[in-house]
């Protein structure tokens, strides 16, 4: 969460013309998504609706949202999210690749140098390792024939941000920039950006936490690269349906300030899978907890 954001009902309008063309050819409505995605955003609208009539006046794009307020509607917005999954052979080709990235981390000493150093590790060092392991993710890692490009590591500067209204704050180490999500424009975003400002200082978190942060954000970056091929039907005719999935996914972009429904998005279940899994598997192969 940086603060560029795409504009969500734009953004919603343009993919709904993509994929209405995409699916008028395909006849695949019904079995792609098995509810309707349009739902999806329809709730979230009104979520918000609800949630300005509740509590006065609070930006709900840029302050955390309290979801206590409206527990029935986000409920049934995690619902719809749920259940929007993968095939098998997504998942299959997920658990394949994350070995193999497993594996190239855990032979890059650099690497496995950092990990072990971690605590003492300079601002500087720090997120060169996890720029470093991000490129490592993004120079082994194949789903189906697919490849993300190589990352652009970006370092921002963002303080905290508290909500005037409850006076909680929120702050992110690392995002994936979609500004220039390029699934529309056929441009890929590769961008991976680490906030260097003092209130997200790395060595507030684990090794393990940040390494699975930057694996996380790579892996957005390899989601991009599948959600770009569901224009095209048969750049991987294996994917179709993942890559339209996560096309979906990537362009309704619930922002983190709803943060339950945020995380039960596609597009962050995959990215959580896939850099949990390998950061566990990394720092226990290095005794590191
Ligand atoms: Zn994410």
């Amino acid at each position: 969460m940086n603060g560029k954001r795409l504009d969500i009902s734009t953004a919603w309008a343009d993919l709904n013309a993509d994929l209405k063309a995409i699916l008028k050819e395909t006849e695949v409505l019904e079995t792609v998504h098995g509810h309707d995605l349009g739902k999806v955003k329809a709730q979230y609208k009104s979520i918000r609706a609800a949630y300005h009539r509740t509590v006065d006046a609070v930006d709900t794009l840029r302050y955390p949202v309290d979801e206590t307020l409206i527990p029935q509607q986000v409920a049934t917005l995690v619902r719809r999210l749920e259940r929007v999954g993968f095939s098998s052979f997504y998942k299959a080709e997920r658990e394949r690749s994350m070995a193999v990235v497993t594996d190239a981390l855990l032979a890059d000493s650099d690497i496995v140098h950092g990990l072990r150093d971690w605590p003492d590790l300079s601002h500087r060092e720090a997120f060169y390792l996890l720029g470093t392991a991000a490129a490592v993710q993004a120079r082994t890692q194949v789903i189906g024939s697919l490849r993300a490009m190589h990352p652009t590591i970006v370092l921002f500067q963002q303080a905290k941000t508290v909500n005037p209204a409850n006076g909680r704050g929120t702050v992110t180490l690392a995002c994936h920039s979609r500004a220039a999500l390029g699934i529309y424009g056929k441009t890929l975003s590769n961008r991976v950006e680490f906030n260097t400002h003092a209130d997200a200082r790395h060595h507030y978190v684990s090794a393990r936490t940040a390494l699975s942060i930057a694996l996380h954000e790579q892996q957005h970056d390899m989601q991009t690269a599948i959600a770009a091929t569901a224009p095209e039907n048969d750049a991987a005719p294996d994917l179709r349906r993942d890559a339209l999935r996560l096309h979906f996914s990537l362009a309704s972009n619930i922002p983190a300030t709803l943060y339950t429904p945020y995380r039960a998005q596609l597009h962050e279940r995959d990215a959580r899978y896939a850099g949990e899994g390998i950061a566990a598997r990394v720092c226990e192969a290095l005794g590191i907890k």
